[in-house]
């Protein structure tokens, strides 16, 4: 059996920093406590492997207890958060550490730009997806999220502002932003500022699964299923070629798989290499 690794699988730079930033926090404050708010990467393993090394894991800031020690840390992790978040985190007497993925602060930056220049924001993107809502948290409540061709339609009969922005979540599907846009371009007259801000390791990564989809026999992707850019793989790769999604190699069905001549092999942002190479071992040895 052939099998090929698509050059992007696997973790992007801004969750591998991330990772690496935690586990060296977590080295050097064995005597404080470091909270996570959030899993730090939509990745099973990865998140076990730092809970492991003293890392606390929490949903959000609402249950971060305060701190008796200045020193006690809160990860802010590369989906980013909303300005409120970094007041209460202070409010409670600790230290954050911000390892927000440069790309989402930079949506920050342009989205905090706009609104003081007047303008309104489209955040195109999914409505819980823990980015988007950082995303949101640093818009004044002058913003609304696209999730749906459904909402476009809801949201323009509403919006009053002249000036309209369109920015994305890094992660968002880029067929379906241009299409949005391009909806959007219909229902509005107003002024209109198009922001692609889709992460370029996220287009790549979606374009070498389709190329590599079209390659080969089936595509195994692999990533936590929670992962939305891993789904999002998925759903590219299953419309070319049959395709499974697995989080380790023990979900591997060997037995379907050996039917096989050529397999390609991609991964999410938020998948280790670990994982990917058990997976490549697991196909060798059919
Ligand atoms: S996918 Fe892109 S924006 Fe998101 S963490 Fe990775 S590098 Fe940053």
């Amino acid at each position: 059996m052939e099998i090929i690794v698509g050059k992007t699988a696997g973790f992007c730079y801004g969750v591998k920093n991330a990772k690496d930033k935690t586990e060296n926090v977590l080295i050097e404050n064995k005597e404080n406590k470091v909270y996570c708010l959030g899993e730090l990467v939509h990745n099973k393993q990865v998140v076990e492997k730092l809970e492991n090394m003293g890392l606390t894991v929490i949903e959000n800031v609402e249950e971060l207890p305060k701190s008796d020690n200045k020193n006690n840390k809160v990860i802010i992790r590369a989906h980013g958060v909303g300005k409120e978040v970094y007041e209460k985190i202070e409010e409670l007497n600790y230290q954050y550490v911000d390892l927000t993925c440069p790309n989402v602060l930079s949506i920050h930056k342009i989205v905090q730009e706009y609104i003081k220049n007047g303008y309104y924001v489209l955040l195109i993107g999914q409505k819980n997806h823990p980015e988007v809502l950082g995303t949101y948290g640093w818009c004044e409540g002058k913003c609304s999220i696209v999730e749906t061709e459904e909402d476009i339609e809801e949201i323009c009969k509403k919006i009053q502002s002249n000036k309209i922005l369109v920015v994305a979540q890094t992660t968002f599907s880029l067929e379906k932003f241009n299409k949005f846009v391009e909806i959007i371009k219909t229902k509005l007259n107003n002024e209109l500022e198009v922001r692609n801000t889709i992460c370029n390791a996220t287009k790549l990564r979606q374009e070498e699964t389709e190329k590599l989809s079209k390659e080969v026999e089936a595509m195994v992707i692999i990533g936590g299923k929670n992962s939305s850019n891993t789904k999002k793989l998925y759903d590219i790769a299953s419309k070319i070629t049959s395709t499974i999604l697995v989080e380790t190699a023990a979900e591997l069905d060997l037995e379907e798989l050996k039917k096989y001549k050529k397999i390609g092999i991609m991964a999410g942002a938020s998948t280790p290499k670990e994982s990917i190479d058990e997976c490549i071992e697991a196909l060798k040895s059919i």
